[in-house]
């Protein structure tokens, strides 16, 4: 790639003297994987951090959806959204499970409360919602409509990192949630993820499922799978942990930078911080009125691509419109109205930690007409 290329995201990466110093160790140990000193440290240390009880780590942020479902015993159709990366749904289905999908919500693009309801079926055994770029769902009438219908919750919350609502992580709603650790997240440890989970009991059946099943030596408890985070991973999280706020920092500055210059450009909508929320910054998505713009949305993405700024139409096309799932009925686009729209609007422009003032005025300069 040129190297005056801007990609919409960049990894965190710790000292690198520092990991060596951390594989020195690991090497010294010869203990590299299965709950090693690391991948405690790493659990202690994300469970203070988040603000969390319990959490468990896997080796990628999709296994734990998967697990999720598997350890709540859920069947039947599941209640989702189609605005987010293909893993969410692509859990369900891997579970054996189906979902239906219901519409978002324009002021966050999280699911619609006023839309689950009505999906809600005698099969319906779960929610799925998704903290879109990391903005809380509605978490309280969705957790209402789930205790009235006798439903679990399952937040996957990829882009949530370190969000919280009045002080409290999002992490702790719903009866799971999911985080990734990939390396185009907030937060990354090469590759992996989470599960937060609210009890010991629940904890340790976690980590039977992760681990094939085993609950001793020669007992096997469940039909687990291997999904366990390694040393390696593990160390280089504990070092990217420490640098994580100042990361969040920054990306905040840029998101500040970036709504001063927009906030008067006719046709581009973008998101404010939430009263109460502390927001991770992980994306910075505008959505393109073109009537109102000039300009369709594809016509400026091909036009910042030319030039060498690389945003990411995010999420486009809609899971629901994948070959898997188009054919069921909840996938219609006029169930879906407001994901259809936002999807055809939205471009997520450059945003990380390592984004300098020159580059933030190259994109800038694109779209401010
Ligand atoms: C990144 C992401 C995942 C999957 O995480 P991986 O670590 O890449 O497996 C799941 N859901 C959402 C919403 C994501 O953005």
């Amino acid at each position: 790639m040129d190297k005056n290329t801007i990609t919409v995201t960049s990894p965190l990466l710790p000292e690198r003297a520092e990991f060596e110093q951390m594989l020195k160790e690991i090497w010294d140990s010869k203990w590299i994987t299965n709950n090693g000193q690391f991948h405690k440290q790493l659990e202690k240390a994300l469970c203070e951090y988040l603000k969390v009880p319990y959490i468990s780590l896997f080796t990628n942020g999709t296994l734990p959806l998967l697990t999720a479902l598997q350890a709540l015993r859920i069947t039947g159709e599941v209640i989702t959204t189609p605005y987010s990366f293909v893993a969410t749904t692509h859990s369900i289905w891997w579970n054996g499970c189906k979902p239906v999908f219901v519409d978002i919500e324009e002021a966050t693009c999280g699911i619609d409360p006023d839309c689950i309801e009505a999906a809600i079926t005698p099969h319906t055994t779960a929610i799925m919602p998704v903290h879109c770029y990391g903005k809380p769902c509605d978490m309280e009438r969705i957790q209402a409509i789930a205790d009235k219908y006798g439903l679990k919750v399952i937040y996957d919350a990829a882009h949530a990192f370190g969000v919280e609502v009045n002080g409290k992580s999002v992490l702790e709603q719903g009866d799971m949630a999911t985080l990734s650790f990939h390396a185009t997240k907030v937060y990354n440890t090469l590759e992996g993820g989470a599960l937060v989970i609210h009890d010991a009991e629940t904890k340790k059946r976690i980590d039977y499922l992760k681990n094939f099943g085993f609950a001793g030596e020669t007992e096997v408890v469940a039909p687990g799978i291997n999904s366990k985070m390694d040393e390696v991973r593990a160390a280089y999280g504990l070092l990217n942990l420490k640098q994580v706020d100042e990361a969040i920092e920054k990306r905040h500055q840029v998101a500040v930078r970036y709504r001063s210059a927009l906030r008067n450009v006719k046709g581009v909508r973008f998101f404010d911080d939430m009263p109460g929320v502390r927001h991770n910054y992980s994306y910075f998505p505008v959505f393109i009125n073109a009537e109102e713009y000039g300009m369709t949305r594809d016509e400026l993405y091909f036009k910042m691509k030319e030039q060498g700024v690389l945003g990411r139409r995010y999420f486009y096309p809609l899971i629901s419109t994948f070959s898997t799932y188009r054919g069921l009925p909840s996938a219609s686009p006029e169930n879906l109205p407001v994901a259809t729209r936002v999807a055809n609007e939205v471009i997520c422009l450059p945003m990380h930690h390592a984004l300098s003032d020159e580059d933030i005025n190259r994109i800038l300069e694109l779209i401010v007409k």
